[in-house]
């Protein structure tokens, strides 16, 4: 029998090292894997060139690789693409070896690469569309500037990507996709996009890794000037910050107040609410002490006299002069200076709130 007439046999499920990511079960029934391999050995690996685990050259791949076959558990790692005679775009190559591959300078639009192994691939600076990442590893891959429409990230790894500038356009989808330390400055996306990816986050058990990843996603929603994602991701994220703290400790108790009166700063109404809410109950509560006086007789809190309690807790707690109201006792004493120390405060976080909400 001739070296020629020996075929790879090739069979995902009998590989030791595998570079995949799922079990090939992953697929739905339709997809048609080709296995076993038909295709003819390569020098004495026992393999085809496309399935020995055997560093390849351009020139092995170009001689033996034909336009439109499906590479799917290819083992090419290493190899720049743009050197090959092959057009890579609707290539199926699922369940490939791809890590340290140069993408740069083709077009992969329509390619479907699920769960193939992209690590510190080069995928910088390219425009894509309609590209299938779905359960890929892509750790460390560089997507710098990179423009993206209706890519599928989903259930992708990204860990420590660098996805610096990249711009997420319609139809990405990143359900799932493992975004641990991964680079963003500058990235943009779609409103739709981040809405998506929002509506589904899991907050998972680490407190401290999700509020660093919701200020990343607050920062791309403030670069593309979505307020109202920025807004949710943003409560997010110090809503994670918050928990990461101790139970018991002065980061805590501070981020429950920034929390409970200003919710995170995103909020003037919660602000309103308070301010309201101590004028009202310190209106009766005067009725506990000795009371106001108004030219030197005391004032009863009954409900024709309501409104005049009303206007001094209101003067007390604007600080404004009280008029010709005074309030008697220790105890009514305490309530206005109370009323007035929180009046300032409230004062000082509305003016705050507004402002921070204005510079957006
Ligand atoms: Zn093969």
């Amino acid at each position: 029998m001739s070296e020629n007439e020996r075929t790879c046999g090739f069979d995902p499920n009998n590989v030791d090292d595998q570079w995949w990511e799922r079990s090939p079960d992953s697929l739905e029934s339709d997809d048609d894997l080709n296995i076993p391999c038909d295709r003819p050995e390569w020098e004495d690996t026992g393999r085809c060139v496309l399935h020995a685990q055997r560093q390849k050259t351009v020139e092995d791949l170009n001689n033996t690789i034909e336009i439109g076959e499906k590479l799917d558990f290819a083992y090419i790692p290493g190899i720049t693409l743009s050197e090959l005679d092959i057009d890579f775009s609707g290539m199926i190559a699922r369940f490939a070896e791809f890590s340290k591959v140069d993408f740069t300078g083709t077009s992969i639009n329509g390619a479907d690469l699920r769960y193939s192994n992209l690590q510190y691939s080069e995928l910088g600076g390219m425009s894509m569309d309609r590209v299938n990442f779905s359960g890929a590893n892509m750790q460390e891959a560089t997507l710098e500037r990179t423009e993206c429409r209706n890519v599928d990230f989903s259930e992708s790894t990204l860990k420590q990507a660098l996805l610096s500038q990249i711009r997420l356009r319609s139809g990405v989808i990143l359900d799932g996709a493992d975004f641990t330390e991964v680079e963003l400055t500058g990235a943009v996306a779609a409103e739709s996009v981040l809405e998506d990816y929002e509506s589904k986050l899991e907050r998972g058990q680490n407190w401290h890794a999700a509020s660093k990843e919701y200020r990343k996603w607050a920062a791309v929603a403030d670069n593309s000037s979505l307020p109202d994602s920025y807004s949710r991701f943003y409560r997010k994220y110090k809503h994670s910050r918050r928990k990461s703290y101790d139970f018991f400790s002065i980061k805590r108790l501070f981020a429950g107040a920034s929390r409970g009166f200003i919710l995170y700063g995103e909020s003037p109404y919660r602000t309103l609410l308070w301010m309201g809410a101590i004028i009202t109950i310190a209106t009766p509560a005067y009725s506990l002490t000795e009371g106001i006086r108004s030219g030197g007789e005391t004032i009863n809190l009954t409900c024709s006299n309501l409104p005049q309690y009303l206007y001094f807790s209101i003067a007390a707690f604007f600080s404004l002069p009280y008029a010709n109201y005074s309030p008697v006792g220790f105890g009514a004493k305490l309530i206005a200076i109370s009323e007035s120390i929180f009046g300032a405060l409230l004062i000082a976080l509305i003016v705050f709130v507004l402002g921070r909400r204005a510079t957006l």
